[in-house]
């Protein structure tokens, strides 16, 4: 990878300071120009580079910032790579975005399980969590960034970095790739569009005539308000918890899984699963919805209750001991003294003196505890966008535009997003290598 040594560096809008490329690389012309030095835009040069036969492909990644800035902090800083799910059809169920279109040909093309090979075979060795999400075996998202900048350096990529593209105009057959501070547009024939969740991407993609689906945030965590005393119980978690939600216009999201109670809300797997399904219908309402939450899925509601109710006869048991069904199911104590106080119970009650309406309350709220969702919660361990590229617009089987000849797409750009568990990279991957696939077959 020849990241071009600038003549002098630029101050890149992130303030960093970054050796941009001498004016001789960014106005010279292009084969392939890539726009956006992320996960998809990596995959996609390396791929086209690796398997162009001819040798004569030459590629450019203009990077408005630093290349790989999200893989760097992605996962918490580990990097989950992708997911052990392998199968392409279930592996397309993941995406709420992009569930029905990703049926055929793309997972079948690059799956989880090539994206496994692709970095062990190239020095990085990867372990599967019991929850299925794979991570670099060092626990670092720069075993991941290495192997992506060294593999692009020996293709010999070209890298523009701390230059930003604002324009690309469409000039006979080829495309005039504006970059910010330059008198001379780059001229391409090939572009590939893969710049994330960027306002700027969409609105070149717009100009070249593709339909932007509307961005709207996809897996974040809920605001509940604190009526109740709910911020008490930030820190509880759940194994089992079946979380739904009711959105404007009635749409229901059902999700089972952990579950955490924080101090603004709840957050969790279930949790961010039930966000980027529920995404757009959130984003349509204010971010306001009714969350009815099974605290207790294991145990039906029938028997939850004829429990409590049969320890009425145990005269002296206080309510606040838990009923067995729910201690077997380790059951936090502190949960069952909330549901308790929502009952107006005080805490030296006994089974004997409640009446049998209070203690049903106590099982149903159990069961099916209500709360209002009033936003989105300010958790940033991943987040993705929602919208983006219409993909009806897109060959998913090239990652071709239907509308422009010789224009691609990669990654978050379109209309593509998973849930949390490594398949937001996993598409960027599969987009990636079936552009660069697809890109060496044309020009070999
Ligand atoms: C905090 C966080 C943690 C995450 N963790 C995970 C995880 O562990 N696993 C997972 O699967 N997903 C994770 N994700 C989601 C994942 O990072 C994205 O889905 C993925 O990075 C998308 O890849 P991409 O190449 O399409 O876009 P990006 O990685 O965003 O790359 C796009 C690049 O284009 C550049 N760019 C944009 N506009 C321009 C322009 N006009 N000119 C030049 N360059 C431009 C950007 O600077 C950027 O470098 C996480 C996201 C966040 C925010």
């Amino acid at each position: 990878m020849r990241v071009a040594l600038g003549l002098s560096p630029v101050r890149t809008s992130a303030g960093r300071r970054a050796q941009v490329s001498c004016g001789s690389s960014i106005g010279s012309d292009k084969k392939l120009i890539v726009v956006g030095g992320g996960a998809a835009g990596y995959f996609a040069a390396i791929t086209a580079k690796r398997e162009a036969r001819s040798g004569d492909l030459d590629v450019c990644i203009v990077e408005q910032g630093k290349s790989l800035e999200k893989v760097r902090i992605s996962g918490g800083g580990r990097c989950n790579v992708t997911n052990v799910e392998a199968e392409p059809l279930s592996l397309s169920s993941h995406y709420p975005r992009g569930h029905k279109e990703l049926r055929g040909a793309f997972f079948r093309e690059f799956s989880t399980a090539d994206t496994f090979e692709w970095f062990e075979s190239r020095g990085v060795p990867l372990k599967v969590e019991k929850d299925g999400r794979i991570f670099p075996q060092s626990d670092s998202s720069s075993s991941v960034i290495d192997c992506l900048q060294r593999e692009a350096r020996e293709l010999d990529v070209e890298l523009i970095e701390g230059r930003a593209v604002t324009q690309v105009n469409r000039v006979g057959e080829n495309f005039d790739v504006v970059v910010k501070g330059e008198d001379r547009p780059m001229n391409s024939e090939l572009l590939l569009l893969a710049t994330g969740s960027s306002r700027t991407g969409w609105r070149i993609a717009s100009g070249l005539g593709h339909t932007i689906v509307d961005p709207k945030p996809s897996l974040f965590t809920f605001k509940i308000p604190d009526n109740g005393n709910w911020k008490a119980l930030a820190g509880i978690s759940l194994q089992d918890c079946c979380c739904v939600l009711t959105a404007g216009g009635g749409a229901k999201f059902e999700q089972r899984g952990p579950m955490l109670i924080t101090h603004w809300g709840v957050s969790g797997p279930a949790i961010l699963k039930l966000s980027a399904w529920a995404a757009r219908a959130l984003g349509s309402n204010s971010y306001t919805a009714e969350l009815n939450l099974d605290l207790c899925p294991q145990v039906p509601v029938e028997e939850l209750t004829s429990e409590i109710l049969r320890m009425k006869k145990l005269k002296n048991k206080a309510f606040s001991s838990l009923p067995l069904s729910m201690k077997e199911t380790s059951f936090p104590r502190r949960l069952w003294g909330y549901l308790l106080s929502r009952q107006k119970i005080p805490e030296d009650a006994r089974f004997s003196e409640l009446k049998d309406k209070t203690l049903r309350k106590v099982a149903l709220d159990c069961k099916r505890l209500a709360l209002p969702v009033q936003g989105k919660g300010p958790f940033k361990e991943e987040f993705v966008t929602s919208g983006g590229v219409d993909l009806r617009e897109v060959d998913l089987k090239t990652m071709r535009s239907k509308k422009i000849n010789g224009l691609y797409f990669g990654g978050e750009v379109l209309n593509i997003d998973g849930e949390t568990g490594g398949f937001n990279f996993q598409s960027a991957w599969t987009s990636g290598f079936l552009a660069g696939k697809d890109l060496a077959k044309r020009v070999s």
